[in-house]
């Protein structure tokens, strides 16, 4: 087994339902897999529906995995041995990987047809070493505790491996367009960019500020999310712009229970035109249906009456709980929940209209000087590449 190396199996998962564009969406996936491999000597290989992770130092494998599991498209991978493929040889690397103790079983596939023994001969033959000489080992073909997988390719190697580790499933980003989310500090917004970025588009980011009743603080928690999202989605650029001006306006003219409805036009309305600007197809926001107040589908109707761009809502199904759960799983949760003001609570009424009519926010608005307001934001719009 001297010869064995450390090698890295990587599954893709929807990619192959892309018929003709299968080719495309590899050469996405590829470049992808790439960047999140930056600053780790490696080689990446194709070979027959998967990939290969070849050529690292032993000890970066884990760190080259952590990576791996973040990148969309990702169905599995495994740390496997690859050795010649050779009885003896391919017996020591299946001795390396299998369990200490408890059922087994080895399961073999076999691209190489040319290969002296068949699949079941090799699992018989592996299988009975392994069995004399570890008593306390057992086999089990129905249930094992664990299995030693055995491939013998057609290039002369065999991969060895016990584990599939599952991967972050999804479709490349870069592969489905690309949306710009309104990132909030809060929760959700960062969850929806990553259910988004899971879909394969490439997200971009705008966030809201009311500097100076909202500080640097809340900003750089935006920026630090940012950050975390950008481990999955690739670079991105979070533009930032100030709804101070618009929301001292409405709270000086308007009905105090239309404050968040009337903004929520505004930010809607300032976000499409930084979309068109950047070339972003659709909106992005982290709402979910009845949430709060402003989550109705009359609170969604009167925001989405004023653009025209898609609105998409990747959590509009989804219950708190279970979107902390994803913000959990992706690391954005431990900063959502830092205590910094975001805008929408400066002004906050004590009672925010549940279901306000298309009819009175129009009148509403029309004390104020919408367009006017709009153009003050967006000629003051802050990009931060991240
Ligand atoms: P989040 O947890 O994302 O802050 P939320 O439950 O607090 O959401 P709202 O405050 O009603 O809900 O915001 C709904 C959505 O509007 C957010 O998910 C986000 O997409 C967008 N949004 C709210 N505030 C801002 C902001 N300051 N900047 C950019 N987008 C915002
Ligand atoms: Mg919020």
């Amino acid at each position: 087994m001297d010869g064995a190396e450390k090698v890295i199996i990587i599954r893709y998962a929807e990619i192959h339902l892309k018929g003709k564009n299968r080719g495309y969406f590899e050469r996405v996936f590829t470049v992808n897999l790439e960047r999140s491999l930056k600053g780790i000597r490696h080689e990446l290989h194709r070979t027959s529906g998967r990939y290969l992770v070849a050529k690292f130092e032993p000890d970066m494998a884990e760190e080259i995995m952590s990576r791996i599991s973040r990148v969309f498209g990702v169905h599995s991978y495994s740390l496997a041995l690859c050795v010649a493929a050779d009885m003896g040889e391919i017996y020591a690397a299946a001795k390396a990987v299998a369990p200490a103790c408890g059922t087994f079983k080895v399961e073999t596939h076999r691209a190489d047809k040319k290969f002296p023994r068949t699949s079941m001969e090799i699992n018989a033959e592996i299988g009975g070493r392994l069995l004399s000489e570890n008593k306390m080992l057992k086999v089990d073909v129905h249930e094992p505790q664990s299995l030693v997988y055995i491939d013998v390719r057609e290039n002369g190697t065999a991969l060895v491996f016990g584990k599939f580790s599952e991967g972050s499933g999804g479709m490349p980003v870069g592969t489905s367009g690309k949306g710009l989310l309104l990132i909030s500090g809060g929760i959700d917004s960062p969850v929806a960019g990553y259910m988004m970025a899971k879909r394969g588009m490439n997200v971009e980011y705008l966030h809201f500020h009311s500097y100076p009743y909202t500080n640097e603080q809340a900003k750089d928690k935006v920026i630090e999310l940012g950050k975390i999202l950008g481990r999955y989605s690739g670079t991105a650029k979070l533009v930032t712009a100030s709804v101070t001006h618009i929301q001292e306006e409405i709270h000086k003219k308007c009905a105090a229970e239309l404050n968040v409805t009337l903004l929520r036009r505004f930010m809607f309305r300032i976000a499409e035109r930084v979309a068109r600007r950047q070339k972003d197809q659709c909106l992005i926001t982290g709402e979910s249906l009845g949430q709060v107040a402003s989550q109705t589908i009359e609170g969604i109707t009167s925001s989405n009456a004023v653009v025209t761009l898609p609105v998409l809502r990747p959590l509009i199904g989804f219950d708190k709980n279970e979107i902390i759960t994803i913000s959990k799983k992706i690391g954005t949760y431990e900063t959502s929940v830092l205590p910094f003001e975001d805008c929408c609570t400066v002004f906050l009424p004590d009672f925010p209209a549940i279901k306000p009519k298309l009819s009175f926010i129009e009148e509403e608005e029309k004390k104020l000087d919408v367009e006017a307001l709009v153009e003050e934001s967006v000629r003051a719009l802050e990009v931060i590449d991240l």
